[in-house]
């Protein structure tokens, strides 16, 4: 069956987070699509009470400034552990956090006080990344948009202004059976739309055809994918540029 659904978030089915008046430029799907989203919460970064809170583990990070040397350096919000600073060797200390989980505040995010990892089709970005502006890579990525960056592997890395990278740490990673695919188009990060189903096909479709407006929009589609009897789950994930308007998808399954 798809959609996909992850963590059931009830009390937000429908509410996006323009609503919430919380905005993220690349992110137009509803909060249930959001990996991290927490809802109501105190923040672990600010101590403020926030009505956007994001919870923090595996692939997100706050990000703190050495105390001598003011280089900013990612914590690891799953292992919270210390840091040395690659600058000048200090330890950076991961904040002192009660909680079990870590909370971070729509503020605090949008002003860079965290990060949350992102795998893109150019590669995984996280905060190292956003400071080197390149991103992890990919085995023989090809790419005409981008500066390429060969490695001693055969990974292959993107070169990325670091205001487009610290945008997409800065946004919610999208819910995923198999993990976050980031989709660009006219040099950028595309806006992410959300999970669609057939329904979501039908009423997006310039002309009202679903299954037609699906062929055209998703990559490697397969017999059994529209008519959802591939005997897994399955997500579809839909994006649009911002620039020109084009629409794409990937999709995965269990
Ligand atoms: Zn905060
Ligand atoms: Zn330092
Ligand atoms: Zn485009």
């Amino acid at each position: 069956m798809w959609p996909f659904k992850g963590q059931p978030k009830a009390d937000y089915s429908n509410v996006k987070f323009n609503d919430l008046n919380a905005p993220f430029p690349l992110f137009e799907a509803p909060v249930s699509n959001a990996s991290n989203f927490h809802g109501k919460g105190q923040c672990s970064i600010c101590g403020e009470s926030a009505e956007v809170c994001f919870e923090f583990g595996i692939g997100s990070a706050l990000i703190q400034s050495c105390p001598k040397c003011q280089t900013e350096t990612g914590l690891d919000a799953s292992d919270k552990e210390d840091q040395i600073c690659k600058k000048c060797g200090a330890t950076i200390y991961f904040p002192p956090i009660a909680e079990e989980k870590v909370l971070c505040c729509y503020a605090c995010l949008r002003a860079g006080r965290a990060a949350i990892t992102k795998d893109t089709e150019i590669g995984m970005i996280s905060w190292e990344q956003a400071f080197e502006g390149m991103t992890h890579g990919r085995p023989g990525l090809k790419h005409s948009d981008f500066e390429l960056v060969p490695t001693d592997s055969d990974w292959i890395r993107a070169r990325l202004p670091q205001a487009v990278m610290f945008e997409l740490l800065r946004t919610p990673t999208y819910d995923t059976i198999q993990g976050d695919q980031w989709q660009f188009c006219c040099k950028q990060p595309m806006v992410f739309l959300g999970e669609w189903n057939r329904e979501d096909f039908h009423r997006n479709a310039p002309d009202g055809q679903g299954h037609a407006y699906f062929q055209k929009i998703v990559q490697g589609i397969v017999p059994g994918l529209w008519e959802d009897n591939l005997h897994d789950v399955t997500g579809i994930y839909v994006f649009r540029c911002s620039h020109c308007n084009r629409m794409t998808a990937h999709w995965d399954l269990a």
